[in-house]
């Protein structure tokens, strides 16, 4: 069966007395996220993973890189035999290698440089290609681990962090566009559990959930185990707000983005999440000013919000966007109910308008009529 090698971040490993802790949930989102995985064992700072299918273990958060690797008696013969049957597949005349030992059980009789000059050496005979240590065209990686060698040729990247589950529950404003979308993954990379709220202009979520936004919180969702959007409908508040933002234009936007984050916040004290997050970053489009920020954390009396983009460019949001395969689909055209309201909105909310426009809708008891509408969706 193939085995995998994964080793974790840097920061599980600066970790004290709660490492383990931080491991073993690494050790459960593996095969959560990886059902086919039958094992994952923690080998003296590495997990060793055994899976009958080709796995890729990039969308695990708290990875900092894996390999397959071909596990082995610890003893200089099978690691040679090994090295030199990876260095055959790859080999070409004119390329030149270099072997990457690693020596985490110091009671082996080698210590890395030993390791490497005899592998190298078993190599170069069986291919005669030549040696270059700085910049060499193949890598063939070698770690011993007490009883086991691991042989590899290719390490992929994974995507740091901690894993999901450390770090208490927070609850996202996700629009379905790539930066509330970037938002959570940042969150959840950070290991916290995510949930999501969704405000959409359709009858039933079903008829959003069909459309970029769930089809963006399935991708979300093989990142982030456990991953639901609560979906709440945007109609009571269009039905109610219809005749009373005639006379408030300039704040519709400003009075429903804090509508959405009282909403969230009601939600998220029944949900137990300790805090919200959204995808705002400072001055990106008129609602994201600094007043209007600050228009919606009034309206949330204390209750904490991140915004994890807030001093990131669109041209970078748009880079880790593509770079995560989610900016296809982040930027397909959707109907949601900020664009509804977005004509020519303040640029800076005067409070004391919003309070007036806010006590005519009543916002409590729409709070209330829209919470009583949700549907949620586990992805
Ligand atoms: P995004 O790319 O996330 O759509 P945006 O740049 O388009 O962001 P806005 O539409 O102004 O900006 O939204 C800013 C933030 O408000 C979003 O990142 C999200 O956190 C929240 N938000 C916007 N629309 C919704 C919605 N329909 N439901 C829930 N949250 C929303
Ligand atoms: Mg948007």
């Amino acid at each position: 069966m193939p085995t995998y090698l994964i080793h974790y971040s840097s920061e599980i490993g600066l970790k004290g007395h709660n490492r383990r802790d931080f491991i073993n949930q690494l050790r459960r989102n593996i095969r959560r996220q990886h059902p086919a995985v039958t094992s994952v064992e923690h080998l003296m700072g590495r997990l060793v993973a055994e899976s009958p299918k080709a796995e890729d273990f990039g969308d695990v958060f708290g990875v900092a890189w894996w390999a397959k690797a071909r596990a082995l008696p610890a003893e200089m013969g099978a690691i040679n035999a090994a090295a030199v049957e990876a260095a055959r597949k790859l080999a070409a005349p004119g390329k030149t290698f270099a072997i990457r030992p690693r020596r985490a059980d110091k009671r082996f009789p080698l210590n890395s440089q030993g390791i490497g000059r005899d592998v190298g050496a078993a190599v170069v005979e069986a291919t005669g290609m030549g040696v270059d240590l700085t910049s060499p065209d193949i890598e063939i990686f070698v770690e011993i681990a007490p009883g086991t060698a691991f042989v590899f040729a290719e390490r992929h990247s994974g995507p740091n962090g901690f894993p999901v589950g450390m770090s208490g529950k927070l609850l996202g404003l996700y629009s379905g566009g790539i930066d509330s979308m970037l938002a959570a993954y940042l969150m959840a990379r950070r290991g916290a559990r995510i949930a999501l709220v969704h405000f959409h202009v359709f009858e039933s979520a079903a008829e959003a959930h069909a459309q970029k936004v769930g089809k963006l919180a399935a991708k979300l969702g093989r990142n982030i185990p456990g991953l639901k959007v609560h979906y709440l409908p945007y109609r009571p508040y269009h039905r109610r707000a219809a005749d009373i933002v005639r006379r408030y234009q300039a704040y519709r936007v400003v009075a429903f983005r804090r509508f959405m984050a009282r909403t969230a916040a009601a939600l998220a004290q029944q949900e137990h999440a300790k805090a919200l997050f959204s995808g705002d970053s400072l001055g990106q489009v008129a609602s994201q000013t600094l007043e209007n920020m600050l228009a919606v954390n009034d309206a949330l009396a204390g209750f904490p919000i991140f915004r994890p983009l807030i001093g990131w460019t669109k041209q970078e949001i748009i880079d880790w966007g593509e770079g995560l395969g989610f900016y296809d689909l982040a930027k397909q055209p959707y109907r949601d109910g900020c664009a509804l309201l977005a004509k020519k909105p303040s640029t800076r909310a005067n409070l004391a308008r919003v309070a007036e426009m806010e006590a005519l809708l009543d916002i409590p008891s729409l709070i209330e009529e829209t919470l009583a509408q949700i549907e949620t969706i586990h992805y």
